[in-house]
């Protein structure tokens, strides 16, 4: 539970964006109560204070009705527009997917504004540390993924950089670097390997192509799990519930791969992807492969929704000795570091 007092407009503009990020909503409120957000961190508090006493902050230009209720209720010791706004998008979760989030230590697949996200690395950061975790792994897309924004070596480099003074600012909180790699047509990987050594964590996902024939997806993905720089494999199916179907391949190959390359198999928590589905996740518990549980969140408030995935793992029974993120960092990053 988030205790709501005496928080500053800003935090209550913040925390507004997460519940509506949590809820999924990603429509012109939710970008009005981003805009306001970016309003009120460039204006002086006196100003907003001022504003706010005469009933003139909707003369800023980006501040509505909406926002100025949020800002004044703030101001005042007030939380009635945010107590609502917690309780109708509180994300649920059942007992037993409980025991797995409370076993849960990092989130290994998120996104930030360098590639597609909405937040920056700090505001992912500290979200998750307020969600319980010790670490997160940054995995903003690769440049083959260009209207996600994706990052070419340099820009990898470059995010390397901030990553070290955002950790030090952080500890002991811990960003692990990484990134969401493409698995090209071929099997090959979108990056040098050079600079897939480089980074902590590597998640692999097919992005392209999801339609390819059942043999040559099974050789492409096969080609990416046993690459020694891949670590977990990104929402194995593609699906996207309702709208595309699962990628058609071998999955005892592609799992049986897995186990022999210490490449974990992510379930995606994202609710209009929850994959593998079901029955694919039973078949990689059998065949023994490790897993994430990951968020792959591209919002602050999305980092929740790895309770999707913990109550799908609790239901399939997925051994939670086997999954990755309950591990602390160091634990992780041997691991990763076997192969
Ligand atoms: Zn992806
Ligand atoms: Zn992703």
């Amino acid at each position: 539970m988030v205790t709501l007092t005496c928080v500053t407009p800003v935090e209550a503009l913040e925390r507004v964006v997460h519940c509506l990020d949590r809820a999924n909503e990603i429509g012109f409120k939710t970008k009005a109560f981003v805009r306001a957000l970016d309003v009120v961190r460039s204006t002086p508090a006196e100003q907003i204070a001022d504003r706010a006493a005469h009933g003139t902050l909707t003369e800023l230009d980006g501040i509505g009705e909406s926002s100025a209720t949020v800002i004044m209720q703030a101001l005042a010791g007030e939380s009635a527009y945010l107590d609502t706004l917690e309780q109708r998008t509180r994300v649920p979760i059942t007992p037993d997917g409980q025991r797995y989030r409370d076993a849960l230590r990092g989130d290994c697949h998120l996104h930030s504004r360098w590639s597609d996200g909405g937040a920056t690395i700090e505001a992912m950061a500290r979200t998750a540390h307020s969600l319980g975790h010790d670490y997160i792994v940054l995995t903003d897309h690769s440049a083959r993924l260009t209207i996600a924004h994706g990052l070419q070596r340099d820009r990898v480099l470059a995010q390397l950089d901030d990553v070290v003074v955002l950790n030090q600012r952080l500890a002991p909180f811990r960003i692990l670097t990484g990134i969401e790699v493409d698995i090209l047509e071929d099997g090959s990987l979108d990056l040098d390997d050079d600079m897939l050594g480089q980074l902590d964590v590597v998640v692999a996902s097919v992005h392209s192509k999801l339609r390819m024939d059942h043999d040559r997806m099974t050789e492409r993905m096969v080609a990416a799990v046993r690459s020694p720089h891949v670590d977990i494999l990104g929402h194995c199916t593609g699906r996207l519930i309702g709208k595309r179907p699962e990628s058609s391949f071998d999955i005892d190959r592609v799992f049986a791969a897995c186990v022999d390359n210490r490449t974990a198999v992510e379930l995606n928590c994202r609710p209009e992807r929850l994959d593998p589905p079901r029955a694919m996740l039973d078949r990689a518990i059998a065949l023994g492969c490790h897993f994430s549980i990951s968020s792959d969140a591209h919002a602050i408030g999305q980092l929740e929704w790895q309770l999707f995935g913990c109550d799908r793992a609790a239901e399939r029974g997925v051994p939670i000795e086997r999954i990755i993120n309950t591990w602390s960092a160091d634990d992780l990053l041997a691991w990763t570091h076997t192969h």
